[in-house]
């Protein structure tokens, strides 16, 4: 008889250990709230627009490679994937803009005619950046964060000042130029905390960002989910849709022994989760929950977002596929992130026109265009809020791009903290997860194993290694090897 695994939600970290398990020769079962599988990663078609609803950024594609190739099988096997060039363009102000191309030769002389000297000053750091994504990638991202002696190798030993500095000190030690200064922060924005508060060596998302690239797949982030889940059937994992988990079964000797799924008993030998860790330890007797919720409120949690995917009737001039407009302090807006949970005054935004580059994306002669303002997690959503943030990002799009936008507008769909919490029991209704700062980095963060019920696992953007669609795929392999021992 095959042992038989539950797993709750469909996210990529799901989605990526329910294949493993299958390989290992495990029943898997995929209980997912929603009516579409991949988690945040949902899909919405309108009017002949696609949108990524949430991850539209596609780096480290090594990491997606290596998924693919523990299954026989390689990226083009799946979908397209196009390296895209320029793989954003930073604005500053109206025509002022600076462009990531698609080579270090590129961007290398982008930085020289921004600041003369820098060029050899950004060689040197992306060759440390590079020489931390080789160790960060190949070796400790792969430890399932037990024990601290994980961290403690000959080659972090002699890197031990890359986890005693920030990465802000480090930039702006080297670069003088604001933009500049700018640009290297952004990459860790996707670890979810403030560069001043994230560890030197996470300067490895600078390689993955210039060294490695901006790629799109064709059709959208949503191809990964349809290649993982095809992928995972073809090896005999069932989905449940519109199947929602409502409590964990833990008999009196403290083992799970199945879950209860829309008032139904289901029976389990192991239950793994890859819903949100708070969420998922609600579903639990509160003796069986490891960590409390003075525990939760104390961490540093990513920003909630507020999205929006606006269908316009033309296309969009002076944009590229994706689009960070910087052109306000970055550090007063962190500040209403992190330090003091408010709406940001004047909000950076990022743009994405999928359609730019992938026509499949909008109908012809229009743009599909996704908006995006990081904001404190657990803060006020209410319309008037949306709405009032929505004129104020659309007016300065139109200014920094000289075109008229408003009048173009087919249809406007927006997201937020309450949808966040309502559509995937997100805690405070984050975005992306628990932050990557120094004191949640590896065994600091929560554990993929229950400390108090045998048989319960746990994976995803909340345990390790952390924030990101290349990360889950990796948490859902570590937990998958935890389980098959
Ligand atoms: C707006 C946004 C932009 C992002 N941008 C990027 C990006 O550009 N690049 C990148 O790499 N990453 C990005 N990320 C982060 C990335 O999307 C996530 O880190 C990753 O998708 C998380 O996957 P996961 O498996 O941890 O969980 P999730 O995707 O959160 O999946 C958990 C699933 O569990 C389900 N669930 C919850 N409770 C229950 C229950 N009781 N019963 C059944 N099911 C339940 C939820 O519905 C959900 O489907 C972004 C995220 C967001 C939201």
């Amino acid at each position: 008889m095959k042992k038989k695994i539950a797993i709750i939600g469909s996210g990529f970290s799901s989605l990526s250990a329910a294949s493993y398990l299958a390989k290992e020769n495990f029943e898997v079962h995929v209980f997912e709230k929603n009516s579409t599988l991949g988690g945040r990663a949902r899909q919405l078609k309108k009017n002949g627009f696609t949108f990524d609803m949430g991850p539209s950024w596609y780096w480290m594609p090594d990491v997606f490679e290596s998924f693919y190739n523990d299954f026989g099988k390689t990226t083009s096997d799946l979908y397209e994937l196009e390296r895209l060039d320029p793989g954003y363009q930073v604005v500053f102000g109206k025509n002022e803009s600076i462009p990531i191309g698609d080579s270090l030769e590129k961007i290398y002389a982008v930085f020289e005619k921004e600041e003369t000297g820098s060029r050899k000053k950004l060689e040197r750091f992306m060759s440390s950046a590079k020489e931390n994504y080789d160790i960060a990638i190949k070796d400790l991202v792969h430890r399932p964060g037990i024990s601290p002696l994980e961290l403690v190798t000959p080659v972090t030993i002699r890197k031990i000042n890359y986890f005693l500095s920030n990465i802000k000190k480090d930039v702006q030690k080297e670069f003088k130029s604001p933009k500049l200064r700018q640009i290297l922060q952004f990459p860790v924005l996707f670890l979810g905390a403030k560069p001043s508060n994230t560890p030197s060596f996470y300067n490895f998302m600078n390689w993955a960002d210039f060294g490695l690239g901006t790629w799109h797949p064709k059709n959208g982030m949503y191809s990964i989910v349809e290649g993982m889940v095809s992928i995972a059937e073809s090896l005999g994992v069932k989905f449940h849709t519109d199947a929602i988990v409502e409590k964990i079964q833990v008999d009196d000797q403290g083992k799970a022994q199945g879950i209860e799924v829309n008032g139904e008993f289901i029976s389990a030998d192991v239950v793994l989760s890859g819903a949100d860790y708070h969420h998922t330890e609600t579903l639990l007797d509160q003796n069986y929950r490891a960590y409390s919720e003075a525990y939760w409120d104390k961490k540093v949690f990513a920003p909630s977002s507020l999205l929006f995917y606006v269908g316009l009737d033309k296309k969009v001039e002076q944009v590229f596929h994706h689009n960070l407009f910087f052109d306000v302090d970055f550090d007063l807006h962190a500040q209403a992130i992190y330090d003091t949970p408010k709406w940001p005054e004047d909000p950076l935004f990022y743009a994405n026109f999928p359609s730019v580059s992938d026509p499949s994306m909008a109908p012809d002669g229009k743009e599909a265009c996704f908006l995006l303002i990081p904001i404190a997690p657990g803060i006020e959503d209410t319309p008037e809020l949306r709405s009032r943030y929505f004129d104020l990002v659309m007016a300065r799009l139109e200014k920094l791009t000289g075109q008229e936008l408003t009048k173009h507008i087919e249809f406007t769909e927006s997201f937020c903290v309450n949808d966040f919490v309502e559509d995937y029991n997100s805690y405070k209704g984050n975005a992306y997860g628990l932050a990557n700062t120094l004191l949640q980095t590896a065994f600091m963060r929560p554990k993929l194993i229950s400390k108090k019920v045998t048989g319960l696992f746990f994976t995803g953007q909340l345990t390790v290694p952390g924030p990101g669609v290349p990360p889950a795929l990796i948490s859902g392999k570590l937990v998958a090897e935890l389980i098959a021992k």
